[in-house]
Formats: C-alpha cells, sequence, structure tokens
C-alpha cells in the first residue's frame, strides 16, 4: 500500500502492485525529478533518463517507436524517430535543424500547401533559396538543383491530383550528389512505401492523418539515417519549441494499434469505389493509381506494389453547381479538409486547399469547380460505395 500522506501539496506515493497494467500509461508529468546532482550529470551526458517535456518524454518515444518500425527504421540505423506538435513542426524542424542561409532547397510542386507556403514564403525569409519542380519527372528536379542545393523535398502521392513522384529517378540523382532527400510519406504510410528502403534521408510524417487515424490529434514525426542530423532536428524541435503533448502521443498510439486493419480496409475499399465512381454518367475522370487511366500507372503498379491506398480524386462535369449538390447528398460523408479520418471525408480544393491560387493555374493543375479529393475509410463498404454513388449521379 502507498505511505499516507502528510500533506495535500506532496505527491502521494504510487500504490505498489505485482501486476503491471496491459495498457501503455500516460504519463503527464512535465518535469521529472533525478536523485542528485551526478544522476542529473548522466542525464544530461549519456540521456540515462528525462528531465522536462517539452525535451522528451516517454509517451513520445513509445509513439515513435512504433513508426519506426513499420518505417524499418530500426534495421536501418540506431537513431529513432522523433515526434512532434504537428506535421508541419516535423517539416518546420527539418528546415530549421539542416538548413542555413545561402542552402538552396528543391521540392516537388504539389507539395501539401502549408510547405508549399513555407518553402516559397518562409524559408527565403531566412535567406534559403527554393524552387519547385514537377516530382514526376526526375530531370525536371535534376534541371531545377543548383551547387547550393542542400536538400530535396517531396510526396510520393500529390495532393490532390493523386500523380505519383518518379522516387526512384530522384533518389538516384539526390544519392549521386549527396544532396538530402527529404520524403513526406503521409499519403503513402510506410504499409505502401517505405522511403529507407529507397534512398530517402529522412521521412517525414503528419501522424494526425492516416497514422493516428481518429481526426483527433494533431502531431508529426520525422526520422533520418544520420545521427548527426537527427540530433540538428531534435535541437531545432525542443528549442523551437514544437514538442508534442503526452495526450496526444498516448491517443496516436492508441490509435496505431489498428493502423494495419484500417489501412488495408479503406484500400480495399477505394479500390472499389473509385471503379464504381467511374461508370457514373456525370463522372469526367477518376485519379487512383492501380487505375490503367492513371497517368503514372506503371510507375505507380511498381513504386507501390500494385496497391493504390486510401485516396482518390475524380470529377464532375457540371462544375460548382454540381460540387454543393454532391456535398448536399452525402451528408453522412464529411465534407471536411483532411483525410486519413476512420470516416471517410470529401474535401473540393477550389474551395479550400487551393482556393489561392488563379483559376488559370488551378486549371493547369487540372482542378476544375467540379474536383473532388475522397480520404476512404473504413466504414462498410457497400453503404459507403452505394452512398458515393447516388449523391454524384444526383449531382449530375
Ligand atoms: C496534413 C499534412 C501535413 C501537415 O500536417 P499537420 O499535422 O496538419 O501539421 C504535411 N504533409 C502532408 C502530406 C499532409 O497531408
Amino acid at each position: 500500500m502507498s505511505r499516507i500522506p502528510k500533506s495535500l501539496v506532496r505527491r502521494t506515493g504510487w500504490p505498489s502492485s505485482t501486476s503491471r497494467p496491459v495498457v501503455t500509461p500516460l504519463q503527464t508529468s512535465v518535469v521529472y525529478a533525478s536523485p542528485d546532482p551526478d544522476a542529473l550529470d548522466q542525464q544530461y551526458e549519456h540521456g540515462t533518463g528525462y528531465t522536462y517535456a517539452r525535451e522528451g518524454h516517454p509517451n513520445a518515444d513509445v509513439l515513435a517507436a512504433k513508426i519506426d518500425m513499420l518505417e524499418g527504421a530500426p534495421d536501418l540505423f540506431e537513431a529513432a524517430g522523433i515526434v512532434t506538435g504537428s506535421g508541419m513542426s516535423a517539416v518546420g524542424a527539418t528546415f530549421l535543424g539542416l538548413l542555413k542561409q545561402g542552402d538552396h532547397v528543391v521540392g516537388g510542386d504539389q507539395l501539401y500547401g502549408r510547405t508549399l507556403r513555407l518553402m516559397t514564403q518562409d524559408l527565403p525569409k531566412l535567406g534559403i533559396e527554393t524552387s519547385l519542380a514537377d516530382p514526376t519527372d526526375a530531370r525536371a528536379i535534376e534541371a531545377a538543383i543548383r551547387p547550393n542545393t542542400k536538400m530535396i523535398v517531396v510526396e510520393v502521392i500529390s495532393n490532390p491530383t493523386i500523380r505519383v513522384a518518379d522516387m526512384e529517378g530522384i533518389a538516384q540523382i539526390a544519392n549521386a550528389r549527396g544532396i538530402l532527400l527529404v520524403v513526406d510519406n503521409t499519403f503513402t504510410t510506410p504499409r505502401l512505401y517505405q522511403p529507407f528502403a529507397h534512398g530517402a534521408d529522412i521521412v517525414i510524417h503528419s501522424v494526425t492523418k492516416l497514422l493516428a487515424g481518429h481526426s483527433d490529434v494533431t502531431l508529426g514525426y520525422v526520422a533520418c539515417k544520420d545521427p548527426e542530423h537527427r540530433t540538428l532536428i531534435d535541437t531545432a524541435n525542443a528549442s523551437w519549441g514544437m514538442t508534442p503533448s503526452p495526450f496526444d502521443c498516448w491517443l496516436a498510439e492508441r490509435g496505431m494499434h489498428s493502423f494495419d486493419l484500417r489501412f488495408d480496409r479503406a484500400q480495399a475499399t477505394a479500390t472499389r469505389l473509385a471503379d464504381a465512381l467511374a461508370e457514373v454518367s456525370g463522372v469526367t475522370r477518376v485519379i487512383y493509381p492501380t487505375r490503367p487511366d492513371h497517368p503514372d500507372h506503371n510507375r505507380a503498379m511498381g513504386l507501390l506494389g500494385g496497391r493504390g491506398g486510401n485516396m482518390l480524386s475524380f470529377e464532375l462535369v457540371g462544375g460548382r453547381a454540381a460540387a454543393n449538390a454532391m456535398t448536399r447528398a452525402a451528408p453522412d460523408v464529411a465534407f471536411a479538409p483532411t483525410l486519413g479520418d476512420v470516416g471517410t471525408t470529401l474535401s473540393h480544393p477550389a474551395s479550400s486547399s487551393h482556393r489561392a491560387l488563379t483559376e488559370a493555374d488551378r486549371t493547369a493543375l487540372g482542378i476544375s469547380e467540379g474536383f473532388f479529393r475522397v480520404s476512404v475509410g473504413i466504414e462498410e463498404p457497400d453503404l459507403l460505395i452505394e452512398e458515393m454513388v447516388n449523391s454524384a449521379q444526383a449531382a449530375s
């Protein structure tokens, strides 16, 4: 039994028990008490214990270890991944930790919207040059390289047009020239693609999306091949205060118990849904990697092992009016600009992620007013497909 406390302020001892909890404990402590200054020296110099939650805490490390395992990280190198307060802080900490004034970065021209903004607006303010190029064409990426190029940043599947990057070509170019290859693996997840096995130096995730999977936490992850890079990113993450909350890490780790099952179910439904939507007369095109009419079909089949993931896009012939009718006809499918939730979500890039672009720029990307992106969830497949097909028909 625990001791009877002598004061309300003194911490009550934790009851002793020969059994142990089955579930990962949630450790919310901000500070950790050490036995004496010698022990504190050991903690700082050899990482023998936690000191302060901004510098690291058990729930972040438990979560990181799970993602490390999925990414094949422990087989490749010693340094474990770092959990950050959001996907954007994983991107931000990578940039802040590894880049300096005068460096140049090449990014894919269809990166996640905030990452694009960081590249085009924020990095230049720090004296870091950036260029964007089409990642489906490794020669375009190569042409953007300058003598001071330090890093190439790509996503495997583009948002929202579901194009598949030439990862093999880009990795060859980056590896041959000693340029760091950073892969944001959020859309693909390690279930579809493992960047470290294909020449990546750094892997980033928005854990917020498919990995945590329940739309109730905002978290990120970054892992590096080189332990020195890890130290630099970890330091940036702590110094700029981008570290995660223990509770969020706890929730995400809990969500990850079912990640494989969720992913496989959503993917199987997405494959069926893509074919079903393609049959609807008012649907002009469906973009899904395993469909033979996908613009990067052969590459996608090779890179993704014949699987297509849970994301697809489609276009209604009737423009904005049809888009309004579609979302109203499918009230159980959340019309919300996110992805990776247990429930299917529908997003309309022209009015959300790509609203800042001119119509001409959107048209060049193939994003019309009738264009939707779908993040397929894990609801009953027949029910979902019926709802989606009926609402697309109603909107046609
Ligand atoms: C959502 C997302 C991010 C940003 O993640 P947050 O957790 O929302 O900060 C970065 N990259 C990709 C590909 C994303 O989908």
